[in-house]
């Protein structure tokens, strides 16, 4: 990079010849003839496709669950920041999913699947240089996350699902919350007794929150939070929406999991130090599998590595086939590093890899969990797996490429471009940061 101008002498000129001399290389000559070339890259070879087990029944009732976010910047000093959080969970029946034309779904056909089967929550985060009076952002960031998740519109049903995963109290053995960083001491013996959704710190006394325990506050400074908070929260919440119609029926209805598809957009993981929950997940998935119990969980991943690895692999697979890429695969051929170290997705996800070809048309990369972490895992560890491809192909979209019919309408719900707009979002931000809240 050249010197910027400052303000005494001009800036330093990039020289356009400097280049010549590194381009008359071979080397260089042959890496830039191959970088326009635009033919495909080979297939790795140690991948193998199996026939897609579709030998169960079709289940009839899908539940789908997403979230977005949108982060709104004031455009003058001192560039206020407000984010909006979106999540939402609806249920498709048969009936209903008949009902629907696939190629232009009729709005009011829409309107009435969701007036009468869907779930919304919305939140704002204040991210940076809004005054909240008594509160840094820091503390003003954890009470919001605090009070959404208890959001009195749906009951404070995803806070009992918090803790229920939290306490794993399908167990039954009323155990405390395991230790974690105080936001307020960095103590790392902060706990909370057994069913609490506050209680104090052990070494300085200040108020804790159970959401605290997911750390948030270890991304936050005084008084500005990223806007990764606002994903992350999204994230976690959309769990909390997908688990709360698990411990539905696991608490009323065990029966039901025989009949019930539960469906959310983006992979099944949850990153970095929110992963806390991961555990207790993968333990309660695979204890339903072992009573017998199972519940079937998918996860489309439509964007990131492995959806761009499906690009370059999806159009030589068999119609009708599926590939569960190992450990040594995903880290050399999809995030291009040595196979050595952690196993892949040990901590983060409670859901394997999918690539899926079901059509001519459409491709996938799915998410489904195995219970417990397993590194290389095969058709057998997918839970579920001939109840999911056997009720997939009745899902498809015919409006969208590659795409889920509950995943296109989770959208619809949750995105915040339609619903509700993003003028109007814009036009409360402005309100909030001129000072009329
Ligand atoms: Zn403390």
């Amino acid at each position: 990079m050249p010197y910027r101008a400052g303000t005494r002498l001009p800036g330093e000129r990039a020289s356009k010849l400097g280049h010549l001399d590194v381009l008359n290389s071979p080397l260089v000559q042959e890496l830039c003839r191959s970088f326009e070339d635009s033919s495909p890259p080979g297939v790795p070879a140690t991948m193998t496709w199996s026939p897609l087990p579709c030998t169960g029944e079709p289940l009839p009732i899908v539940f789908g669950v997403d979230g977005s976010f949108q982060v709104i910047t004031g455009t003058t000093p001192p560039y206020k920041a407000l984010a909006f959080v979106k999540t939402a969970l609806f249920r498709l029946d048969q009936p209903a999913l008949a009902a629907l034309d696939r190629e232009s779904p009729h709005p009011y056909a829409l309107r009435d699947i969701l007036k009468d089967s869907a779930l919304y929550h919305a939140t704002v985060f204040p991210m940076r240089h809004i005054v909240v009076p008594s509160m840094t952002v820091y503390d003003a960031v954890r009470h919001t996350i605090y009070e959404s998740v208890k959001d009195a519109q749906l009951d404070g049903e995803p806070m009992e699902t918090l803790k229920w995963i939290a306490y794993e109290k399908w167990d039954g053995q009323k155990k405390n919350l395991p230790p974690f960083e105080c936001p307020h001491c960095e103590s790392r013996n902060a706990t909370l007794p057994y069913d609490a959704e506050k209680g104090s710190c052990p070494d300085c006394g200040k108020e804790l929150f159970i959401t605290d325990m997911l750390g948030f506050h270890l991304e936050m400074a005084p008084d500005a939070a990223p806007d990764g908070v606002a994903r992350d929260y999204m994230t976690i919440h959309e769990t909390l929406l997908l688990f709360t119609g698990i411990r539905y029926y696991w608490e009323r209805n065990r029966e039901a999991f025989r009949r019930v598809l539960f469906v959310k957009d983006g992979p099944l993981s949850i990153r970095a130090q929110y992963s806390k929950l991961v555990n207790p997940i993968r333990r309660f998935l695979h204890m339903t599998r072992d009573v017998g119990n199972p519940v079937c969980i998918v996860g489309q991943e439509k964007s990131g590595a492995f959806a761009d690895h499906l690009e370059l692999i999806g159009d030589h697979a068999p119609v009708g086939s599926l590939f569960i890429p190992d450990h040594q695969y995903i880290r050399e051929q999809i995030q291009h590093r040595p196979a050595t170290g952690a196993p892949y997705g040990k901590d983060t996800n409670y859901g394997a890899k999918v690539f899926v070809r079901l059509t001519k048309r459409h491709k996938m990369v799915l998410n489904i969990p195995t219970g417990k972490f397993v590194q290389n895992p095969t058709i057998g560890n997918l839970i579920g797996a001939p109840e999911i491809f056997a009720t997939l192909p009745k899902l498809l979209s015919s409006r969208y490429e590659d795409a889920l019919l509950p995943v296109e309408l989770a959208n619809a719900v949750a995105s915040l471009s339609t619903y509700p707009s993003v003028q109007i979002l814009a036009m409360f931000a402005e309100a909030t940061v001129k000072g009329y809240p």
